[in-house]
């Protein structure tokens, strides 16, 4: 289980520095790809930045945590997109949410499975059990995910809840963005922390949906690059994170999906243009004149 938010009401705990990861070695055999899929999977300094050294109460520095490389991923075994007639992404509104066509067509395109959005589930439905904590009310996250797991589509890969409700995964965390199980297909994100400008509360939207869903294709979080799948501390961490994979990350999802990475950019960057999200749309671009060169 992976939560992404606030631990600051942990005990400060005793800083080591985390693992440092060395991308080129996580990466697997990419000699069976054809040249244009392989350079894919090519980093190249001007798209893919190193992840920088955590401050204080970013989140590696809070919860060190070991590498992921694509082989680790692999025999980990992860859940495999349209193994037992399991190949639909859903999103599940808990209560009234925005955005929800937006979100859809992104994740589509991001993930390249199909997705549907459910019917919206009434907040009165769940049974899960409540806090206040710092004049909010909120909800356990773990506990959700045992509500929607009872609610689990048969032809589900994963299915993700979306509330507008404030979230927490245990007493040792002020909040968390959102919350996946890697194995149990099951994740939920929150917008309650995104009140302001449209156009970022979308962008955050966009980056929390990306990284939970990745956690349920099996991710875990990305020390290799500054990655959509890096851990996330607080919303200023969450902002200088890409809204994309590294090369790493993409790999894994490729070898889930087996996507074509020319036409999941060129679809990207038409949804990235639509919601004017200036930063992925140029670094689509980039990515796909590499490819094409
Ligand atoms: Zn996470
Ligand atoms: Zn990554």
């Amino acid at each position: 289980m992976l939560g992404c938010g606030d631990s600051s009401q942990a005990p400060a705990p005793t800083p080591s520095p985390p693992a440092r990861a060395q991308p080129s070695r996580a990466l697997d055999n990419l000699s069976d790809l054809p040249p244009a899929a392989r350079r894919a999977f090519e980093s190249h300094p001007e798209d893919f930045r190193p992840l920088a050294s955590p401050g204080p109460n970013d989140w590696l520095s809070v919860h060190p945590e070991e590498p992921q490389s694509v082989g680790d991923f692999w025999l980990a075994g992860p859940n495999r997109p349209g193994a037992d007639g399991r190949g639909t992404l859903y999103i599940q509104p808990l209560g009234v949410v925005p955005a929800t066509d937006s979100l859809r067509a992104f994740a589509s395109d991001y993930f390249a499975l199909p997705v549907v959005v459910l019917p919206t589930l009434a907040l009165s439905e769940l049974e899960v059990r409540r806090r206040h904590n710092a004049g909010r009310e909120q909800w356990l996250a773990p506990e959700m995910l045992g509500q929607l797991e009872q609610r689990l589509p048969a032809d589900a890969y994963a299915m993700i809840g979306l509330t507008m409700v404030d979230l927490y995964p245990g007493e040792d965390f002020n909040f968390v963005f959102g919350y996946a199980s890697t194995r149990n297909r099951t994740g939920v994100f929150s917008l309650a922390r995104y009140a302001g400008e449209p156009r970022k509360a979308n962008e955050r939207a966009f980056k929390i949906l990306a990284h939970e869903t990745g956690h349920m294709f099996g991710m875990a979080h990305c020390t290799h690059y500054a990655c959509i799948m890096n851990g996330v501390n607080h919303a200023e961490e969450l902002d200088r994170s890409p809204l994309s994979l590294c090369p790493v990350c993409l790999r894994k999802l490729h070898r889930q999906t087996n996507f074509d990475p020319a036409a999941r950019y060129e679809s990207l960057l038409s949804r990235y243009r639509e919601a004017d999200l200036h930063d992925a749309a140029t670094f689509a671009q980039q990515r796909l004149s590499r490819i094409e060169e």
